[in-house]
């Protein structure tokens, strides 16, 4: 556990860093206006509709900086979660998505269009439900709270890319952004007390709207306090190799004890993490784990460990550390165990139903894929791994109607259009696929690639009118946001 924490404060500093830079940030002022000015500080900002392009634009900036999980199954577990707590926020209109980044380091991030970030690292060092959920309820009181007020201030005066630009690297840190690099030397040549008054007020409160709203949403308020006293036991490990900007947001003893204090006073009961939670955990242990054997040999030594569910989900694991080094002859009858033993847990036929395509046995896991839907029909986190495995097959026209039912009702991710280009492409259907492709790398905020395929895409429809209509309104928005992004960059 302890080598995955690289960097214990930062969950708690990045989202105030932000506030803090922004605050002091002394001007953007490009001359390309696309957001209002701000009249007066108890006024909107900006509007609904230009909060969510704001965070559409930051979301998909965000995928070029990290790595965004495409699992449906972590998505929809962390969805879930987020869901529960903010419909018992302050502000159960504000939308939000929640999304996990498949990164070892601790950390979580709120940014604009109440779009929620947890690193799997973070997920992996909590030791309950209530913990995680402590975080993701400070992260939703920043959002409810407006903390996120100084950056839309900041973002009023620029344009929508440049704006999400500057968000992401501000709230990330990346320091490889041009831009982050230049708010950090400006936010240190400002007034470092005024910066850090600011952010302890914002945590504070975060930390209590985010205890209420634990309680109310059934979780355990004591998982806030325990998680933080964790984080400062490891965080002393690694001290002297943090940046000096997180050592100055420190998870403070008053900040622990006060959140001690306040959880006191809840009544006492036990709380049970649910199945979700417990899969999620091992599922991303797996994916980010870089020494396959070390993963599965923790497993081994939990099988027969624990409550029964304890004991399934560690199995689980195991399975699914053998199948990362390909050794499916060892990881088929666990699973196999596994779905006799708990015939109503999706999670384990969809292991092993992904396993036999991952190994090549494409039939098999086809016939796996029908049967976990006819176990739970209506279940939507296989879609995009059936999808595929049906590409696969050479089952295109069946992939394409699966696919483009979905995306109906769910949201698009890069990975979902990858794999509608893939089945256009083996049908032929050149049009189509580039624009698909096209749609790809939009998401995944690479605008260049994205304006080349589309353009492909137009020409190999000419002679269709409407896709041809479709294609230029598409290829019109990519353009419009590579020409703002440009501009930012003169
Ligand atoms: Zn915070």
């Amino acid at each position: 556990m302890l080598k995955t924490l690289k960097n214990p404060r930062c969950i708690l500093a990045a989202i105030t860093l932000g506030f803090g830079l922004l605050a002091t940030f002394p001007s953007f002022g490009q001359n390309n206006i696309s957001l209002p000015e701000i009249g007066d500080p108890s006024g909107a900002l900006i509007t609904p509709t230009q909060e969510r392009a704001l965070g559409e634009a930051f979301f998909r900036n965000l995928h070029g900086k990290l790595t965004i999980n495409q699992d449906l199954e972590i998505q929809e577990y962390i969805e879930s979660l987020g869901q529960r707590l903010s419909s018992n926020s302050d502000n159960p209109a504000q939308p939000f998505h929640f999304f996990v980044v498949v990164n070892p380091a601790i950390n979580a991030f709120a940014g604009p269009g109440g779009y929620i970030g947890v690193n799997a690292g973070l997920i992996l060092a909590t030791e309950t439900e209530s913990e995680l959920a402590s975080v993701v309820a400070h992260e939703i009181a920043h959002v409810t709270q407006r903390h996120l007020y100084r950056a839309f201030e900041a973002a009023s005066r620029m344009t929508i890319p440049s704006a999400a630009a500057l968000l992401v690297s501000v709230l990330i840190g990346t320091q490889s952004a041009q831009l982050g690099q230049a708010a950090i030397i400006a936010a240190q040549a400002g007034s470092a007390q005024h910066r850090i008054d600011f952010t302890r007020d914002n945590e504070q409160e975060a930390d209590r709207v985010g205890m209420h709203n634990l309680a109310r949403s059934d979780f355990d308020p004591r998982g806030m306090p325990a998680f933080f006293e964790r984080l400062d036991r490891t965080s002393r490990y690694y001290r002297d190799g943090l940046p000096e900007f997180l050592r100055t947001h420190p998870v403070t003893a008053s900040r622990i004890s006060d959140t001690r204090g306040r959880s006191e006073k809840f009544p006492y009961r036990q709380f049970l993490d649910s199945t979700g939670y417990l899969l999620t955990k091992a599922k991303l242990r797996v994916l980010i784990g870089s020494k396959p054997n070390e993963i599965i040999q923790y497993f081994e030594s939990k099988l027969q460990r624990g409550t029964a569910i304890q004991k399934a989900v560690s199995h689980y694991g195991y399975a699914l550390g053998l199948a990362a080094v390909r050794q499916y002859d060892r990881a088929r009858p666990v699973l196999k165990e596994l779905i006799d033993k708990n015939p109503d847990e999706s999670a384990f036929i969809n292991a092993l139903a992904g396993m036999e395509v991952e190994s090549g046995n494409i039939r098999t896991g086809l016939r796996l894929y029908r049967k976990a839907l006819e176990q739970s029909p209506g279940q939507q986190v296989i879609v995009l791994d059936y999808a595929w495995a049906l590409v696969q097959a050479g089952q295109n026209k069946p992939a394409d109607k699966l696919l483009t039912d979905y995306l109906r009702n769910h949201q698009a991710t890069p990975k979902s259009y990858r794999i509608l280009s893939r089945a256009h492409g083996n049908q032929g259907h050149n049009a189509q696929a580039h624009r698909y492709l096209a749609e790809a790398y939009f998401l995944a905020g690479q605008t260049e690639p994205a304006i080349k395929h589309v353009q492909i895409a137009l020409k190999e429809a000419s002679g269709h009118r409407y896709l041809t209509a479709l294609i230029e309104e598409r290829l019109d928005v990519f353009s419009r946001e590579e020409e703002e992004r440009e501009k930012k960059e003169k």
